[in-house]
């Protein structure tokens, strides 16, 4: 941390000048440091999404959301517990950009001709072209991990498996509400001029990548989420070309809200369950909740069995050696199964996040259903 006199209010403060920009904390001025010289330069185009939410709200839609979930609702109340919940305002670059693709593939006849099969005449090429504009929000933070849940932000309407932690601003801050919306206003078209004060309690974490990182970054993932477009047209993707344009960009930090829970199940299960916490990540602009991790994942749920399959083979085991060898037969079964769901439980962890986000998209399905 060094002591820099901002170049707008001229009073002094902290700042950790390996940042980007820095921000000062007395008149809201973002400005950039050249550290050999000294030079400081204001950044004008520094906006913030006003935080509306606070952890009594927060808490309130993550128990809707868990009733929305269970079959018994109001079994939630006594069920659940929710653990922690903070907030936090980060900064995100929003490129706007337009995407123009054109791709060609091969699509599978419908009806096959055996003799035309065998020389590999059975596909008819295709080609076709789209169009897209985005409002790209790229992280303004090297590390993209350090808070949950950050890298899997984007959840497309179509059947394409993410592996870019970018998003649309407009439909990812509008997207898993559980109330009516706050405001009739896009998130985007609601920012202000950035100050400390629009973030309502919440800690604003520092610009850490510069502009130009950010618009390679939002090149790289609007092409991967475009060849990923293209290849659901066709069985082959043969050629594939999308130019990008970039319109502006823009620094805007974000309000986000993170719950964590724990489930206590007061069944049966709970002798075989041990109660882990779960988080969520809501916006704080309308409170949409972004992703959110469910009670129990499939993986759980083989744990569960893979610990029932390991007492069995133990009473089977000793009912073969002390009463009859047939029940050895039974243990060994009960250990066959046993191995199977403790492997399947480690393999089916890796996709529990997919599995949490895709039973959010369902529950927005539902409300949208509710809404026709
Ligand atoms: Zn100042």
């Amino acid at each position: 941390m060094y002591e820099l006199a901002c170049p707008a209010c001229n009073s002094s403060s902290q700042y950790d000048v390996s940042d980007y920009l820095l921000m000062c904390p007395l008149c809201s001025a973002t400005f950039s440091l050249e550290r050999e010289t000294g030079h400081k330069e204001v950044y004008n185009d520094h906006f913030i999404v006003a935080n509306s939410s606070n952890p009594v709200q927060v808490k309130a839609l993550v128990l809707e959301w868990l009733r929305r979930l269970n079959h018994r609702q109001d079994s939630v109340d006594s069920e659940f517990f929710i653990s922690d919940i903070s907030g936090l305002s980060a900064p995100f670059w929003v490129v706007s950009i337009e995407a123009h693709t054109v791709w060609k593939g091969l699509v599978q006849r419908q009806h096959r001709r055996q003799i035309e099969a065998k020389f590999g005449s059975d596909y008819l090429i295709e080609q076709g072209q789209f169009k897209r504009n985005y409002r790209w929000a790229v992280s303004g933070r090297h590390n993209i991990c350090e808070s949950w849940g950050m890298t899997r932000l984007h959840e497309p309407k179509e059947p394409v498996s993410v592996g870019w932690d970018g998003f649309p601003l407009d439909s990812t801050f509008s997207r898993g509400q559980l109330q009516d919306a706050k405001s009739e206003k896009a998130a985007y078209e609601s920012r202000e001029f950035f100050d400390f004060k629009f973030s309502n309690g919440l800690a604003i974490l520092g610009v850490q990548v510069s502009e130009e990182e950010a618009m390679r970054r939002a090149k790289l993932h609007v092409e991967q989420y475009h060849l990923e477009l293209a290849k659901l047209n066709v069985d082959y993707l043969t050629d594939f070309r999308t130019e990008i344009e970039i319109a502006g960009i823009q620094l805007i930090h974000l309000p986000f809200w993170y719950a964590s829970y724990v489930y206590k199940p007061q069944t049966m299960l709970r002798h075989f369950y041990k109660p882990k916490e779960k988080k969520l990540i809501l916006e704080g602009y309308n409170s949409g909740v972004l992703i959110g991790q469910l009670p129990i994942h499939q993986a759980d749920k083989i744990g569960v069995n893979a610990t029932i399959c390991a007492i069995a083979t133990v009473v089977f085991l000793v009912f073969g050696l002390v009463l009859h060898k047939a029940f050895l037969l039974v243990a060994l079964f009960s250990l066959v199964i046993a191995g199977i769901s403790a492997y399947l439980n480690i393999s089916a962890k890796q996709d529990s996040d997919a599995v949490a986000s895709a039973a959010n998209r369902q529950i927005d399905e539902a409300d949208l259903a509710k809404v026709v």
